[in-house]
């Protein structure tokens, strides 16, 4: 028998407890920042299985860390966060948790992003990796990040001495459920996940009265002038054959007709998939803004804040080809090459931090039925995606299929054959 094979012929014996635990994560989401419970329920579990456990990383981060030998360090990570959304699935698990937001709102939370089958899955490859530790050698380390959605949890980690408490890995792992059939794992190499950079910017002008123009700076049309030449950022300056998406989505000046205002704020979305195009075309905001602030006689510098900031994921393509030989090897026709994801992830910034490959993965989340139905009639954009209130993997074979992918991805370099 394969050392994978040996290991995961354990997954039949702890089935059971796994779909037991996602349920009662599923029923108990925590948001960003929040996440007390759900990091005390994971450390307990690694704990049980005699992984060195470090918590309350950059807040309530987790890592459990597994030496077993000489060999290389690998570390898998997942998210603990749920999001704002009110879980309408009808499971019976479903959530009926409420909590107070950043804002002091209170709304309802659920993990609408499948956080709570990440979490499963890694709990499941802990126990069956202490489980046959005779099969592998080397330093295995999961790792439970908070506040994914939020993009801030990966740095708080860092910041917080990540690598002074945990080893340094040779290679970084993570996966996570997106659009596919349930079953299924899909691996691409290179770009993979899009950087997302979030402006609010402000532009002065000299208020007064509507009647007397010409004694002010009317912030209006500046922000207006400003709002069409963006227009020019993608389609002029970003090379035809690239990606990448600049939306205006907020812009905010003036309380009535006839009041001139002292000042206009616009907030930006960018998304790119090269470290370039995402400085050209921060460049390009900064210059036009500014050139459009000096054109109307801005009394005042324009102000830049940056509300949130994911890099870019691009997998490795050595790393990508190892994991994605294990899991042909494993998934056969179900492991599958993905596209180009328009989602972001502030994972790399863990392995960046330390200057290691990583690769990040998807595994599907919808019944194979309903979407091959779905496809046929080509309504796969009506199934519920990520973040829908409507979001619900099958417990199977998606628990399954997750446990699966990081016991072969973690073995390809624990064990390899
Ligand atoms: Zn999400
Ligand atoms: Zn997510």
């Amino acid at each position: 028998m394969s050392t994978i094979d040996e290991v995961l012929a354990g997954y039949d014996g702890l089935r059971a407890a796994q779909e037991a635990f996602y349920q009662d994560l599923h029923s108990h989401p925590e948001l960003s920042h929040d996440e007390h419970h759900t990091a005390q329920r994971v450390a307990d579990q690694l704990q049980k299985n005699g992984f060195t456990v470090h918590t309350g990383i950059g807040g309530t981060g987790v890592a459990g860390v597994l030496s077993n030998g000489a060999g290389p360090a690998v570390l898998l990570r997942c998210e603990l966060d749920a999001l704002p959304v009110r879980e309408d699935t009808g499971a019976p698990y479903a959530s009926t948790v409420t909590a107070r937001d950043a804002g002091g709102h209170e709304v309802s939370v659920d993990h609408a992003c499948g956080h709570d089958v990440h979490m499963s899955c890694m709990v499941g490859m802990a126990k069956l990796m202490a489980d046959h530790r005779d099969r592998w050698h080397g330093t295995l380390i999961p790792l439970f990040q908070p506040a994914e959605e939020t993009g801030e949890g990966a740095q708080d980690m860092v910041d917080d001495g990540l690598f002074g408490k945990i080893p340094v890995p040779d290679v970084a792992l993570a996966q996570h459920v997106l659009p596919g059939i349930a079953g299924t794992v899909a691996t691409r190499s290179g770009p993979f996940m899009a950087a997302a950079d979030s402006l609010k910017i402000t532009v002065p002008g000299r208020g007064g009265h509507g009647a007397v123009p010409q004694y002010t700076v009317d912030p209006v049309v500046l922000a207006a002038m400003i709002i069409v030449r963006l227009q020019t950022v993608v389609s002029r300056e970003v090379a035809p054959g690239d990606t990448a998406v600049l939306t205006v989505g907020s812009c905010q000046a003036g309380t009535r007709s006839n009041v001139i205002a002292d000042h206009a704020v616009l907030e930006l979305n960018l998304r790119s998939y090269s470290a370039a195009t995402r400085r050209r075309m921060l460049d390009a905001i900064h210059r036009i803004v500014r050139a459009e602030c000096q054109a109307s006689g801005s009394p005042k510098d324009p102000d830049f804040e940056t509300t949130f900031s994911f890099p870019i994921t691009s997998n490795d393509p050595g790393t990508t080809d190892r994991v994605a030989k294990a899991f042909a090897g494993h998934f056969g026709d179900n492991a599958l090459e993905s596209p180009v994801q328009t989602v972001s992830e502030d994972f790399s910034k863990i392995p960046d931090a330390a200057g290691v490959p990583y690769t990040y993965w998807g595994i599907g989340f919808t019944d194979r039925n309903t979407y091959l139905a779905a496809e046929k009639d080509g309504l796969l954009e009506a199934l519920p995606a990520n973040h829908s209130p409507k979001f619900l993997p099958p417990l199977q074979p998606t628990l399954r299929t997750g446990t699966e992918a990081l016991v072969a991805a973690a073995l390809a370099w624990l064990a390899p054959s």
